[in-house]
């Protein structure tokens, strides 16, 4: 049994933490003994520095979003909230959720990918880095919920699997694209 400690509770991959006002907040919750588990997806490189390097030669634009998310299997999926998984290339994945719709943070995504913002996506970021495509057509819905918690707590079980997954695999934890705290309502709505 988990306990509380410090007002803080740590509930599979998430820690709920009790704000001094009373309200309960969340981050993803990483053990000591499991610090390397995730990618660090906040290096903040900046857009000057990707070019200098040349990044956007080596990576591939995605695309027209709109005409890529026509063939994604789920189409009416993409119109509600929930959790989701976008593979990359490479074989990665992202698992993230949105209290939106899914399709306005998958465009959101690609957009920070065009406009070289990798501070404001975790996707974005590794396909920046890496020079990598996301796989955005390959998008999957991995369940609707319009509620928060449901979301944290869906979304923390995927990644969990996910784990599973790439151990059975055998390929190394740090092959995860981080998962980043679910965005305020309409708070990324620029650019
Ligand atoms: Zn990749």
């Amino acid at each position: 049994m988990q306990t509380e400690k410090d007002n803080r509770l740590p509930f599979l991959d998430i820690l709920i933490e009790r704000r001094a006002d009373g309200s309960l907040g969340h981050s993803v919750y990483r053990k000591p003994t499991h610090t390397d588990l995730y990618l660090n997806g906040r290096s903040h490189h900046h857009p000057a520095i990707l070019r200098r390097h040349k990044v956007e030669k080596i990576h591939k634009p995605p695309g027209k979003l709109k005409a890529l998310l026509g063939t994604t299997k789920d189409k009416l999926g993409l119109k509600t909230s929930g959790v989701y998984r976008i593979p990359c290339e490479c074989g990665q994945v992202y698992i993230g959720k949105t209290g939106r719709t899914i399709e306005k943070r998958l465009k959101e995504h690609e957009r920070c990918i065009r406009l070289y913002y990798p501070n404001k996506s975790a996707v974005a970021e590794h396909s920046l880095e890496n020079g990598h495509r996301i796989k955005f057509q390959d998008t999957e819905i991995i369940c609707h919920a319009n509620n928060y918690w449901d979301r944290v707590v869906k979304e923390a079980v995927e990644i969990r699997l996910q784990k599973r997954k790439m151990d059975r695999r055998r390929l190394p934890s740090e092959q995860y694209v981080e998962t980043s705290p679910e965005e305020t309502e309409g708070g990324e709505d620029t650019h």
